[in-house]
């Protein structure tokens, strides 16, 4: 009887620490985030479901995306302040269903977006809060309403955080202290970024081209580094020749092209 109760006790560890591996190892491990979802190749809408889709058919680590905040309060995904033509700050969302994008597809909601992104659990979800044309209170409603939805649908562990707003980052480093954060604008130092609780670094290559021993401090201080929008084959190489963390681009075919490729090499 006793050596029946270790053995269950042993396989009950087993299974236990099976399920935490594959938890941690859930992710697909890559270095590509296809930008504004996996739309290029396929003459996709940016920023579509059909986009965020073919991210995940890709296995990429990520797929970035933008939201703004309707009139009414309702959180869409999109990239500039207007959507073919219609204000979206100024317009409540019945109005924006009245534009469809070239695939037929309404403008995806944010929880559209991360409901589909949760039915799978290998892709994860680069979320970026744009600023908002009516100022920084808006953007302090966007920012809430936003963690508020995530955590309403237990996305937590999906979603990371971007933006060009360096008070939004630092209002989800306050809230959501566990939260994956990178900012995007160039213009702070690596040593700034640690202090202020960032968890990484999202800048253009071209700041790390610019100031070339940033990565090197980026490394050091453990911040992850990610590199927009690598779209040429010079700019992609320049970043997996410099083993950043993750590559944001238009071209995440041949950002698996070229990373096969240098594996090889090596
Ligand atoms: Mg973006």
């Amino acid at each position: 009887m006793k050596q029946l109760i270790i053995a269950f006790l042993i396989m009950t560890m087993a299974v236990t620490i099976v399920n935490a591996q594959k938890t941690i190892d859930r992710w697909n491990k890559n270095q590509v985030i296809a930008h504004r979802g996996a739309w290029k190749k396929n003459n996709l809408p940016e920023n579509s479901i059909a986009a965020l889709k073919q991210a995940f058919k890709l296995k990429c680590y990520g797929s970035e995306f933008d939201v703004h905040l309707t009139l009414d309060s309702v959180i869409v995904v999109n990239h500039d302040p207007t959507f073919l033509g219609i204000n979206i700050s100024k317009s409540t969302y019945n109005q924006l269903l009245e534009k469809k994008l070239s695939n037929g597809e309404t403008i995806p909601t944010l929880e559209n977006y991360l409901k589909t992104g949760l039915k799978q659990k290998k892709t994860k979800l680069i979320l970026e809060i744009k600023p908002q044309e009516l100022g920084i209170q808006r953007d302090a409603l966007l920012t809430e309403k936003v963690l508020q939805l995530v955590r309403k649908l237990k996305a937590q562990a999906w979603v990371e955080y971007i933006s060009f707003s360096y008070e939004v980052c630092k209002d989800i480093i306050k809230n959501e202290p566990n939260a994956k954060i990178a900012y995007l604008k160039g213009d702070v130092s690596p040593e700034k970024l640690k202090a202020d609780g960032f968890t990484g670094v999202d800048y253009n290559f071209s700041v790390y081209q610019k100031n070339e021993n940033y990565i090197k401090r980026f490394k050091k201080l453990g911040l992850s580094i990610n590199g927009w929008t690598a779209n040429t084959p010079e700019a992609i190489k320049f970043l997996i020749s410099n083993q950043v963390d993750y590559i944001t681009t238009n071209e995440p075919e041949l950002v698996f092209d070229l990373v096969n490729q240098a594996a090889v090499k090596n």
